[in-house]
């Protein structure tokens, strides 16, 4: 059945700037690493990305690497924008990224020119699309001269394959001098999309100062720790969860006792607040201002429901902070 998008479509969605950029990103964006690849059920994803879109969710996130197989979920993208969004590109915010393994050989993965450059190449074969809005370097390369990687990034623009760049996965130190670099070179930095979650908080070390400074936005990966965050997990594994299937980066051995009796006590306090644990857990990693916008995954429509209903009520009082600060530290 053609797809005609609500006209409702951005009544209630929050859009953020991305730090002193003129980009502005949906609160919460939706990721195509699990469940759009060749193995999962096309029409399920096609219909998560229509939802999204008709909610206002107008950022689509992927990888190189997305599936299992690897580039299939570029590929099942690229089906459903051609199905359904053909008339809709400019409304459209879409990503991709290189940096982990795609292809054999010394020049398939982490973050040479030649790697950067070709894998974008074929990204935009995948999706049927003649450029990306943001291409990031996924993670980063202890071997490759920084000046190698954000000067492939700048040419990549220049080229007029992407629109702005960011870098994904790096510590606020390197994160500091990509970002001179690309200043240097004049290249439109936008974003750094870190791993941040209650029960990740890698980026507070340091690196929201330095995008802040730098005038560069953040988007939070897996805000709900890869579906632990959320009401999932309270009463054992069910079948059709991330922890319940093949993925191979949310094991069963994550949901220790230790971890659940946290999961417990913030799906209370979520309750107190009349919202859902999945809920909370976005407006927390929102709070302050700090990250531009919660990039989360979902295996279902009602998911992504959930999460932008959350967007109603992000305020937190100093005692909600407080209380989760205590259960945090257990
Ligand atoms: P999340 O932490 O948001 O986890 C998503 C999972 O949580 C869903 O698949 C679902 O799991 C579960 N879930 C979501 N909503 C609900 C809900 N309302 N109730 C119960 N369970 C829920 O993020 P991801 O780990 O999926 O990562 C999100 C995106 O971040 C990726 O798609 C990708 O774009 C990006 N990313 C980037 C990385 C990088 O290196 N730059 C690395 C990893 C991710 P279930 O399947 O069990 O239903």
């Amino acid at each position: 059945m053609s797809y005609i998008p609500s006209n409702e479509r951005y009544d209630s969605m929050v859009y953020n700037r991305c730090g002193q950029t003129g980009l502005k990103l949906p609160a919460v964006s939706l990721g195509l690493w699990h469940n759009f690849g060749g193995l999962d059920v096309y029409e399920n994803g096609r219909a998560m990305v229509r939802r999204a879109f008709d909610l206002g969710i107008t950022h689509f996130d992927l990888a190189n690497n997305y599936g299992p197989p690897p580039g299939s979920a570029e590929e099942n993208f690229g089906s459903i924008l051609k199905a359904d969004f053909a008339g809709y590109r400019d409304e459209m915010i879409i990503s991709t990224k290189a940096g982990y393994l795609m292809w054999p050989g010394p020049y398939g993965d982490f973050g040479s020119r030649k790697y950067l450059i070709s894998s974008l190449d074929q990204s935009l074969k995948r999706m049927e699309l003649d450029y990306v809005d943001i291409f990031y370097h996924h993670r980063p390369d202890p071997n490759t001269p920084l000046e190698e990687t954000m000067g492939a990034l700048d040419h990549i623009v220049r080229q007029g394959k992407a629109l702005y760049v960011g870098i994904s996965n790096y510590g606020a130190e390197r994160a500091k001098e990509a970002l001179t670099i690309l200043k240097r070179l004049g290249t439109p930095v936008v974003i750094h999309q870190p791993r941040y979650s209650m029960l990740d908080r890698g980026a507070e070390n340091g690196l929201l100062d330095v995008l802040e400074e730098a005038g560069v936005g953040s988007i939070a990966y897996s805000p709900l720790y890869k579906g632990i965050l959320t009401d999932r997990y309270l009463n054992g594994i069910p079948q059709d969860s991330r922890a319940a299937g093949k993925s191979v980066f949310l094991k069963p051995e994550e949901l220790t006792e230790e971890v659940l009796g946290k999961v417990r006590k913030l799906n209370e306090l979520a309750a107190q607040r009349g919202q859902k644990l999945s809920q909370m857990a976005i407006a927390w990693v929102l709070r302050g201002g700090r990250v531009t916008s919660a990039l989360i995954g979902a295996s279902k429509v009602s998911q992504i429901d959930d999460a932008v209903a959350g967007l109603s009520w992000l305020e937190f009082s100093q005692d909600e902070l407080d209380a989760i600060e205590a259960i945090l530290k257990g």
